[in-house]
């Protein structure tokens, strides 16, 4: 199954030199940003359900907009660079004979990988390199693609030496990683998006699946909810908030909170 190259440039870009490859996927993903990423941020910061919704009700200032675009257009590079080197390094066995088992792989290996590198980058040695993601004490979509080029090169790196490890059993499946990206990045968009989409209800119907108030809680309150898309390493690890639940039903009936921490946390402090 090969997706249209709107979806996926990696399989029409396979044949072409390195530089070239880079610029394809360049604008490939800047294309991406202003299709979905722009109108996100729209939404996010101007619709009135979305104000109705936030997680946190705390303005956003202009200069937080500004610094999330300049990290956002070099974490777009680098990801162009990184995947070209990749792709380019020619170590992993590349076909699209397996997009189902590559797409799934990729999911489950996200979840263990980012979690723990997150975890390490919250410990004192080596928080400089995630401190730029954390200049956004309450999120935008675009906060989802802020990154140090040296954090964004490890969370796509170690993505790519899962799959050269998956190479050895079955050929990495562009189309595969390309679909899990498209999910990747609409989630992550929506999980800063500092909106709660997800009723109560649909919440504990999905009680492994992590919605935009888990991650937003992360942000605010900096240790606790490392997870990716799910809430399942963060409950295996015992790294949850105890008043998450609270805290997403506030936020899905308008009444989101108007400071960072809990209160016995301001007390403490
Ligand atoms: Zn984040
Ligand atoms: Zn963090």
């Amino acid at each position: 199954m090969n997706l249209p190259s709107w979806i996926n440039p990696i399989n029409e870009g396979l044949n072409l030199p390195a530089t070239t490859m880079l610029v394809v996927l360049t604008l490939y993903l800047a294309a991406r940003a202003l299709l979905v990423l722009a109108p996100m941020m729209v939404w996010a910061l101007r619709s009135q359900f979305a104000r109705a919704h936030r997680v946190y009700r705390i303005e956003i200032t202009p200069q937080q907009i500004r610094y999330e675009v300049r990290t956002a257009f070099v974490n777009l590079l680098v990801d162009a660079a990184v995947l070209t080197a990749m792709i380019k390094s020619n170590l992993a066995q590349i076909g699209d004979s397996h997009v189902l088992e590559t797409a799934v792989f990729s999911f489950v290996w996200m979840e263990i990988w980012f979690y723990a590198l997150h975890r390490v980058l919250h410990t004192r040695a080596f928080y400089f390199i995630h401190r730029v993601h954390h200049e956004s004490k309450v999120t935008t979509p675009m906060t989802g693609m802020t990154f140090s080029v040296v954090e964004r090169a490890l969370i796509v790196g170690g993505f790519g030496m899962g799959l050269l490890a998956m190479s050895f059993v079955v050929p990495v499946s562009p189309s595969g990683v390309a679909m899990y990206f498209m999910f990747n990045y609409t989630l992550g968009l929506f999980g800063h998006s500092n909106i709660e989409i997800y009723s109560p209800a649909v919440r504990q119907l999905l009680f492994f699946w992590t919605t935009p108030t888990h991650h937003s809680m992360h942000h605010a309150r900096v240790r606790g909810h490392y997870g990716l898309m799910t809430t399942v390493m963060d409950s295996l690890f015992r790294t949850e908030f105890s008043d998450y639940v609270h805290l997403h039903q506030q936020a899905y009936s308008g009444e989101g909170a108007t400071k960072l921490v809990k209160p016995q946390q301001r007390e403490a402090a």
